[in-house]
């Protein structure tokens, strides 16, 4: 039997907008000399691009042209979002789930996971584990369960804001859960989340098929292209879509997603808040196919190439990914990282430093605490951010957009992540993180034009340091 969904309950732009043969069709593109130019040109003014445009640089696929690319991405990167680098951690609540999914340790015919919830008291000990280290905002992990509704879900949520320790608190919580109805989202908008989560996973539909059987929830290829629509319609501006790279071709995965951020522009006049392009790793019981596994090269393709196709929104880079990779393509386009992470229940408090698998999705590639990335991030010349002003000013959805221009982020997002990196080298830092982090903050400010502004940074910076004051943002 098939999980049916009810017509009326879809969004007012709920269908199925992922035209297979033309993104096929896309694929087989043979570009002519000059297009590659012509498409790079149009990013680096910071348009989107169309569906066809991305195929261009999807195809160019010489080597001097691959490099044409990174080095567009690279400079698209420093334009928009400038050395900041923001950073969460992932906080999963439960694995109980009903769907099956063929890649997942969670599945629900994996009878080797140890199944477990966590309680309002777990949540908090998670919460101040976190806190202790720096953390100030996390995503919130859950199976997809009648257990975890949106009403258990905004329970969380309350949960995670009301736990604080010292300086320590959550700022700013995103859910990666399981797509809802528009109620639900409404429930779990009220609870204050940030961004609510759903990945396509693979936008192919014979693959969709595959690796989800269709007696499960998951198995409806529509209720879940539709489900951050929904989000939209339900108050929730801020969503995040993605794809799992490895089920199918990457080329046609990363023309999926352009197409889906290209519907929500069109539709809401908004487009995705993240994109999200996690690479399938080893889990428990899963036997990998490997015949659309990516590569290291493959995947820094993947990371320019969206870059560049959608300039404004975020992207997120997981600890999926071993550490080497991660500096690899941090610079491609990347916004925003995990660090410090562990995926098991519990696993802040109770695992230590080795990854248990029967708890775990699936295994982690970089489990560096958050300061030994910090410092990485550092010496790599970039500025670690734990920021999330926008998001309480309501500079959220529709309205972030108009905020994502030249000038914003040189007069509010450089100085919020500095004086948020200031807040956790004084409250957190090993003494060598925190002595990279004050050159880094000098440099920065010298770099700054003079003003009001940089004197208005350099009074919070001072407060920071010197006194009691957190969370001075503008
Ligand atoms: N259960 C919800 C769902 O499936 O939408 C919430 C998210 S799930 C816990 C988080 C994400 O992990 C999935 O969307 C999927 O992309 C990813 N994931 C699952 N198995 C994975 C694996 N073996 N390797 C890498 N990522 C995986
Ligand atoms: Fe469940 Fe999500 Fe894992 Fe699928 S990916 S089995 S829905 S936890």
């Amino acid at each position: 039997m098939s999980f049916e969904i009810d017509q009326n309950k879809l969004s007012r732009s709920g269908f199925d907008f992922i035209d297979e043969e033309r993104l096929h069709g896309l694929l087989d593109l043979r570009i002519e000399p000059g297009q590659l130019d012509e498409v790079i040109a149009k990013s680096l003014s910071k348009q989107p691009l169309s569906v066809d445009e991305t195929a261009v640089l999807l195809a160019a696929d010489r080597p001097e042209m691959v490099e044409k690319i990174f080095d567009a991405a690279r400079r698209l990167k420093r334009d928009v979002y400038g050395k900041r680098i923001v950073l969460f951690a992932p906080l999963y609540v439960g694995n109980e789930c009903t769907n099956d999914c063929r890649y997942c340790a969670f599945r629900r015919s994996n009878r080797e996971a140890v199944r477990r919830t966590l309680d309002g008291e777990e949540i908090r000990q998670q919460v101040l584990a976190l806190e202790r280290k720096g953390h100030k905002r996390l995503v919130l992990v859950f199976g997809e369960h009648p257990r975890y509704d949106a009403e258990f879900i905004a329970d969380c949520v309350r949960h995670v804001y009301s736990t604080a320790i010292g300086h320590g608190e959550i700022r700013r919580i995103n859910v990666n859960a399981a797509p809802l109805d528009h109620d639900g989202y409404l429930t779990v908008k009220e609870a204050g989340i940030g961004t609510y989560q759903i990945f396509q996973e693979t936008y192919h539909h014979g693959t969709f098929r595959r690796v989800h059987p269709a007696d499960t929830r998951k198995g409806n290829y529509l209720w879940r292209l539709d489900g951050v629509s929904r989000a939209m319609e339900a108050e929730c501006d801020d969503v995040g879509i993605g794809a799992l790279f490895g089920l199918y071709d990457w080329r046609f995965e990363v023309l999926g997603l352009v197409g889906h951020a290209l519907h929500l522009q069109k539709h809401y006049n908004v487009g995705p808040h993240t994109i999200s392009f996690p690479r399938l790793r080893p889990a428990q019981g899963v036997e990998l196919d490997e015949t659309h596994l990516v590569g290291d090269e493959d995947f820094k393709r993947l990371v320019a190439v969206l870059r560049l196709a959608v300039p404004y929104t975020g992207m997120i880079l997981t600890a999926r990914e071993p550490a080497e990779v991660r500096r690899a393509v941090l610079g491609f386009g990347v916004s925003q990282i995990d660090a410090g992470s562990r995926i098991e229940l519990g696993g802040y408090t109770e695992a230590g430093d080795a990854q248990v698998m029967e708890r775990e999705q699936f295994s982690l590639g970089d489990i560096r605490s958050l300061d030994e990335v910090m410092r990485e991030l550092l010496v790599d010349g970039y500025i670690p951010s734990f920021c999330t002003a926008c998001y309480r000013l309501g500079r959220t959805g529709e309205h972030f957009m108009e905020f994502a221009i030249p000038g914003f982020i040189r007069n509010f997002c450089t100085p919020n992540a500095l004086t948020t990196l200031m807040e956790y080298l004084v409250d957190y830092a090993s003494p060598e993180t925190r002595a990279a982090g004050e050159e880094a903050i000098l440099r920065a400010v010298q770099n700054l034009p003079e003003g009001e502004r940089k004197r208005q940074l350099m009074d919070r910076l001072r407060r920071i340091a010197e006194g009691d004051e957190r969370d001075l943002y503008l």
